[in-house]
């Protein structure tokens, strides 16, 4: 267990990094730590960018992950607008950008990822967004407006929650999707058809299979987007929500395994003992699915926090979570639990037509590896408790509404 002296510096203050500098001190972490982001306030939560802050329904405050005397009262030193510029893994260093250097005993890199740029004619000029951050967020909010025309290029978890929010806005939205149905690298193609229909049936415009050529603009603003077969759609403003690159410059400099993201083990070790990475930006082992897969979420960056945490504090690792994720758009809330490898077939439960049905995901052997619930919270949690014990289910009783989830979970 640490002594007094011991220091753990956490680069990154996001979900990840503010939720490991909470339990070390939950899990008894006598020694120092700094809490090192290079954005101007105190971990956020990141969901309600696109979702209840976008629309009004949040406040500033109530984004922050912790109340704001929570890092003074923890003893937790929070060094804000802070970048750091390399790390010297022999020295047990990080050098800012400033040109100042702090030295630790153990390092979290909790990097996060960015979102992925697009290299086209026109993607320079003004009114071209993309949101990963609550000053992102700022910017979308003002472009959105009633009378105004949001182009979203991607139809992926952003881009639909935020088409889902500027319609409540009452602004005009056009989603472009290269692919050939919404959410297609997250969900199953029944999931896809059905948010497809609820965002047409709100009015949102959807381009699919559609490629982007370049954004044309007049006075350096943007003014349309133009599509590979020519056609144009006119915005004012758009966002770009290609999906997410991992951040993990820092550690490749320093010569640390990375493949996907930064690569770590089950209790969230980099190929240095003293370096863990969490979150976002890491490529970590999913025991339920022997593989290993970088995630992007809020429950993730938890889970690996919590490993973290346990591995530096010398205490039994966490048991092993079925990954979740959800998403709200409209009046519909989306669960996912699990991850749609090898799967043989689906069960449908409840009808899409009345916006509450959830869809298991099997192997052939009849276990359950994924299930998305919509506007269904108990075939969720029913659905990642089958994921976590791993036995056959029958089929028929899964489809049968009547038969309750706890029974068939039990
Ligand atoms: P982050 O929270 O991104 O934190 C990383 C931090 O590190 C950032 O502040 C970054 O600026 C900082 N940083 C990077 N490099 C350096 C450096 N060199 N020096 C100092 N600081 C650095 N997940 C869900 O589960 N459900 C949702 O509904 C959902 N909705 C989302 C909506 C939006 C708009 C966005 C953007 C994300 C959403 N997510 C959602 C994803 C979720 O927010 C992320 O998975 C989560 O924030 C990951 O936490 P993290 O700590 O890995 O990264």
């Amino acid at each position: 267990m640490s002594d007094t002296s011991e220091h753990i510096v956490i680069v990154g203050a996001g979900h990840g990094g503010g939720s490991v500098a909470a339990f070390l001190r939950q899990y008894g972490w006598k020694g120092r730590i700094t809490l090192i982001g290079d954005e101007p306030v105190p971990p956020y939560h990141r969901p309600p960018l696109s979702k209840a802050w976008l629309t009004g329904a949040a406040d500033a405050a109530s984004l922050a992950l912790r109340p704001a005397n929570f890092y003074t009262a923890q003893a937790i030193a929070l060094r804000l607008s802070t970048r750091v510029a390399a790390i010297d893994r022999g020295a047990r260093r990080v050098m800012l950008e400033d040109g100042e250097s702090l030295d630790y005993d153990r390092l979290v890199l909790a990097l996060g990822s960015r979102p992925r740029k697009l290299d086209l004619p026109g993607s320079g000029l003004a009114g071209i967004l993309e949101l990963r951050s609550a000053a992102d967020a700022d910017l979308l909010e003002g472009a959105i407006g009633p009378g105004r025309v949001l182009a979203i290029v991607g139809a992926g978890y952003i881009g639909l929650e935020v088409a889902a929010s500027a319609r409540s806005l009452g602004a005009g939205v056009v989603v472009i999707e290269r692919e050939a149905r919404v959410l297609a690298r997250i969900a199953s193609p029944p999931l896809s058809a059905f948010f497809e229909t609820h965002h047409r049936r709100h009015g949102v415009g959807l381009e699919l299979g559609a490629m982007v050529a370049g954004f044309e603009g007049i006075g350096g603003r943007v003014g349309l987007v133009r599509l590979a077969d020519g056609r144009a759609i006119a915005s004012d403003a758009v966002l770009v929500g290609v999906g997410g690159v991992a951040n993990t410059e820092l550690a490749e400099a320093a010569g640390l395994d990375c493949r996907n993201g930064i690569s770590v083990d089950q209790a969230s070790r980099t190929s240095d003992p003293a370096i863990y990475a969490i979150g976002d930006c890491s490529d970590r082992p999913l025991p339920l699915y022997h593989r290993q897969a970088r995630l992007e979420s809020v429950p993730n960056a938890l889970e690996q926090a919590k490993q973290a945490a346990a591995d530096l504090c010398e205490r039994a690792p966490p048991a092993p979570e079925v990954p979740w994720f959800w998403s709200d758009q409209y009046d519909l809330k989306l669960q996912i639990a699990g991850l749609p490898f090898d799967v043989a077939e689906t069960v449908q439960r409840g009808d899409p037509a009345t916006a509450r049905f959830a869809l298991f995901h099997l192997t052939d052997e009849g276990v359950v590896q994924a299930v998305e619930a919509v506007n269904s919270g108990a075939e969720f949690l029913g659905g990642r408790s089958l994921i976590g014990k791993r036995r056959p289910v029958d089929r028929g009783r899964l489809a049968d509404s009547t038969i309750s989830m706890k029974e068939i979970a039990a």
